[in-house]
C-alpha cells in the first residue's frame, strides 16, 4: 500500500493512547492492509481476554512464580521498553491463558454465589424521534437509557437514535426490534433481529458490530443501513467506508455505494454495486440463493456478459464460492477488465492462493472505494496513480 505498516503502533491505538492524527492514520491503514488488521485482531483479542478476566487474587504462591517469570522476561529482553514487552499480543494472549486457567476455579465459585443479580452495567443513550418506543416493558419518553441485554423496540409509527458510546449514532425505524449485546472498550455490539436501523459510526475499524439472524455486520470506519425481515435475511447498503458481512468462515466485503443480501442458512451473498441493472442483481441473487442449477448457470452468463470494471467487486467474491470450471471463466473476465498485478498467477488463483487473492484484492479495492465518484475525477485519479505506481515499481527494481 502506499503508507508504512502500523504493527508497532497497533498496541497503543487499541488503547487509544496515540495522538489524534497518529490514530486517523492507523485506522485508515487498517482498514486497507490486510496484514496490519490481522495484527490488530490479535491484539485486541488478548486484550478482551485479559478484560474478561474477573478480578479475584491469584494464590500467594502463584502469584510469586508469575513475577519470577515476568521478571526473567524483562531481564531477557531488556532492549525492548517494558511497555512493548507486555503488550506484545503473543504475551498479551500467553499471559491472559495462564491467569484463567488459575482463575477459573476460583470465579466458578465466585458466579455460583452471585448469580442471584447481574451487575447493573453500562448504558447508551435513546433519544425518541417519534412516537413512544420501549425499553424492556416501559415506554420511554423523550429520553432513555438501553441497558445491556435490554431490547429497544419501536412500532409502526415510533423511531429512535441510539448513542453508540462515544463512537457513533444508530438510528432506529419504525418497527424494529434491537438488543444491545455488549458494550465495552474493545467490543461494541447489537442485536437486530427485525425492521431497520441505520449507523453511522467513527471508530477504528471491527470495534461496532451489530448481530443479524443470518450474519454479523462489522463496521470498518462507515455508514451503512441494515434491514432485517421477518425470514431472517437482512439486506445491506453502505454508504460510506466499508462494512464485512460474517458468518463463520463466509465474509463479504461490502464498500461505499454496494449492498449485500443475507439468508439464513446460506449467511451473506455477494456484494454488488446498487447501480447494476435488475438483470445483473436478480441473476446474481439466483447464483447466491436459488436452488436450480441450469438458472444458476444461466445468471453466472448474465454476470459475466454485463461486469463492468468496478463489478470486479461482485466476481472476486464469487471466485472462492463456485466450481473450478466456473472459477476460470470468472477469472478470465476479471483479467480483462482488470489484470491481476505482479505476482499474481492465474494458476494461483484458480488453486485460490490466499496470498494471490488478497493482493488481486487490494489492487482493484481503489476501483471499488472510488466507484462512487464522478467519472472524470476518476480517471485523473487513475492516471496519477498509474504514474506513481510505474515509478514506485522502478524504484523497487521491478
Ligand atoms: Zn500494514
Amino acid at each position: 500500500m502506499f503508507s508504512k505498516h502500523v504493527t508497532s503502533e497497533l498496541s497503543a491505538y487499541c488503547q487509544e493512547e496515540l495522538s489524534e492524527a497518529r490514530t486517523r492514520a492507523v485506522a485508515e491503514h487498517v482498514m486497507q492492509c490486510v496484514q496490519c488488521r490481522s495484527q490488530l485482531e490479535e491484539i485486541k483479542f488478548g486484550i478482551r481476554l485479559a478484560e474478561q478476566l474477573p478480578q479475584v487474587a491469584a494464590p500467594e504462591a502463584m502469584w510469586n512464580e508469575i513475577q519470577s517469570l515476568v521478571d526473567q522476561q524483562r531481564s531477557a529482553s531488556s532492549l525492548l521498553r517494558p511497555r512493548q514487552v507486555f503488550l506484545r499480543p503473543q504475551f498479551v494472549a500467553i499471559a491472559a491463558c495462564l491467569l484463567l486457567a488459575i482463575l477459573v476455579g476460583a470465579s466458578w465459585i465466585w458466579f455460583s454465589r452471585n448469580n442471584a443479580e447481574e451487575p447493573h452495567g453500562p448504558s447508551w443513550s435513546v433519544a425518541t424521534l417519534n412516537g413512544k418506543p420501549t425499553i424492556g416493558s416501559a415506554t420511554i419518553a423523550k429520553e432513555g437509557k438501553l441497558g445491556v441485554g435490554q431490547w429497544l423496540e419501536t412500532d409502526h409509527n415510533s423511531s429512535a437514535e441510539i448513542s453508540v458510546a462515544s463512537i457513533g449514532q444508530v438510528q432506529v425505524d419504525p418497527n424494529t426490534r434491537i438488543r444491545l449485546v455488549q458494550t465495552q472498550p474493545t467490543e461494541h455490539r447489537l442485536e437486530l433481529a427485525r425492521g431497520k436501523l441505520s449507523a453511522r459510526i467513527w471508530a477504528p475499524p471491527r470495534l461496532f458490530f451489530v448481530d443479524t439472524p443470518s450474519a454479523v455486520a462489522a463496521d470498518l470506519g462507515c455508514a451503512y443501513t441494515l434491514e432485517v425481515d421477518d425470514n431472517g435475511g437482512s439486506l445491506l447498503h453502505v454508504t460510506s467506508g466499508w462494512v464485512a458481512l460474517q458468518l463463520k468462515d463466509r465474509e463479504s466485503m461490502v464498500p461505499a455505494g454496494a449492498a449485500c443480501q443475507t439468508r439464513p442458512g446460506v449467511g451473506p451473498g455477494t456484494p454488488y454495486f446498487e447501480d447494476a441493472s435488475a438483470e445483473f442483481r436478480d441473476a446474481l441473487k439466483e447464483l447466491d440463493f436459488g436452488e436450480d442449477s441450469s438458472r444458476k448457470s444461466a445468471g453466472l452468463n448474465v454476470l459475466l456478459r454485463q461486469a463492468r470494471r468496478k463489478d470486479t467487486l461482485t466476481l472476486w467474491h464469487l471466485l472462492t464460492r463456485v466450481n473450478l470450471d466456473e472459477r476460470r471463466r470468472i477469472y478470465e473476465k476479471m483479467a480483462s477488465l482488470a489484470p491481476p498485478p505482479n505476482g499474481v498467477t492465474r494458476e494461483g488463483i484458480l488453486k485460490l492462493d490466499p496470498a494471490m487473492l488478497d493482493k488481486w484484492k487490494e489492487d482493484m479495492e481503489l476501483d471499488w472505494m472510488y466507484s462512487t465518484i464522478p467519472k472524470q475525477l476518476a480517471e485523473a485519479y487513475w492516471k496519477v496513480r498509474n504514474g506513481v505506481t510505474r515509478r514506485i515499481s522502478k524504484l523497487d527494481g521491478k
